[in-house]
């Protein structure tokens, strides 16, 4: 039996594999569908302290993970499926068929993108319709491409695809951006970047040539319709958690957050850190921040069991 296993490779999954492997809880770190986590998805980041420079998302994942493996976390790239947290051993079951039982457990398998649920969305996915501009952006060179969302996101993506595309619209369903002013001012100052305010998108063209060629396009406050002729497109609407395995075990907030106080899900033995159980700070530093105090909640847990 396993002490710990923690659930993803994240900020908050990493951050807590190098307190608990620190402490020789000898933890097992199942990395889940996106090792590394979101950041690898992005490019620079600029906010993480330590960092005055900026730097690479990816690389700062990599740090993360070497100094996790430093103090002697192990890892298996597996994903899970299945979890039974009533009552001891916990135990997991893997995308593999494999069940681990385990002592206590650390949730950080993040959020994952949204999509706009349009018609053509799914099936357009892969073949213009995409949630990362820094893996795709690069196939778009010198065509339009549109960014839908007002966030923080919508605006990093479409910087980003200024790289490479023509030309960026951004669509946004209001007429004032949700990001942060810093955020929302770099890309209203490009000049590749067009905002198209108070619109959303109807649906996506064109499944018949299975390759986006456009968009649909509505003004919802004239109801006025318009096709955008694009060659991707790039949905910045936010994140789901990834909280499916645990449904019915483990209390969630009606968006499927995993509610957790101090890091300590309803179940014994159970924590949860990052995105998966946070709504609204979603940075990476508090991700990481909140690993740790899983690390420690898990550590104390065990102690308390005469495990420590
Ligand atoms: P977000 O802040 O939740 O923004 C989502 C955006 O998508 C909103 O503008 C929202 O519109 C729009 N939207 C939601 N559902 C939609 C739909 N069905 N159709 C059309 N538009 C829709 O998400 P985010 O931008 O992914 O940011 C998440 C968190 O990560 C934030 O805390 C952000 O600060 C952080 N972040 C930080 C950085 C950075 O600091 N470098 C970079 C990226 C993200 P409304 O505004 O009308 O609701």
């Amino acid at each position: 039996m396993e002490n710990l296993i923690i659930l993803g490779t994240g900020a908050a999954g990493l951050t807590a594999a190098i307190y608990a492997a620190r402490a020789n809880l000898n933890p097992l770190v199942i990395d889940g569908l996106q090792p590394g986590g979101q950041l690898t998805t992005t490019t620079e980041v600029e906010n993480f302290p330590g960092f005055p420079e900026g730097i690479d998302g990816t690389e700062l994942m990599n740090r993360m993970r070497a100094q996790a493996e430093r103090f002697g976390a192990r890892f298996q790239f597996n994903v899970v499926e299945k979890a039974q947290l009533s009552g001891t051993p916990l135990s997991v079951t893997l995308d593999d068929g494999q069940t681990l039982e385990t002592r206590t457990l650390i949730i950080a398998t993040g959020a994952s993108a949204k999509y706009i649920g349009l018609p053509n969305e799914q099936k357009l996915i892969g073949r213009g319709v995409t949630s990362c501009a820094t893996c795709d952006g690069a196939f778009y060179k010198n065509v339009p491409v549109a960014v839908v969302g007002g966030g923080d996101t919508a605006m990093e993506e479409a910087n980003f695809l200024t790289r490479f595309a023509s030309v960026v619209y951004l669509i946004h369903r209001r007429n004032e951006f949700r990001a942060s002013k810093i955020m929302a001012q770099r890309a209203l100052s490009n000049p590749k970047i067009k905002p198209i305010y108070d619109t959303v998108v109807e649906d996506v063209l064109d499944v018949s040539k299975n390759e986006v060629t456009g968009l649909k396009l509505k003004n919802v406050k004239t109801g006025a319709l318009s096709d955008l002729e694009v060659k991707a497109l790039f949905v910045a609407i936010g994140h789901q958690p990834n909280t499916a395995p645990f449904k019915g075990q483990l209390d969630m907030d009606e968006r499927g957050y995993l509610i957790t106080q101090n890091t300590r899900t309803n179940a014994p033995g159970v924590f949860a850190a990052g995105d998966v159980q946070d709504p609204s700070y979603r940075q990476a530093i508090t991700a990481a921040g909140s690993g740790c105090m899983a690390a420690l909640e898990a550590e104390r847990f065990l102690e308390a069991q005469g495990h420590g």
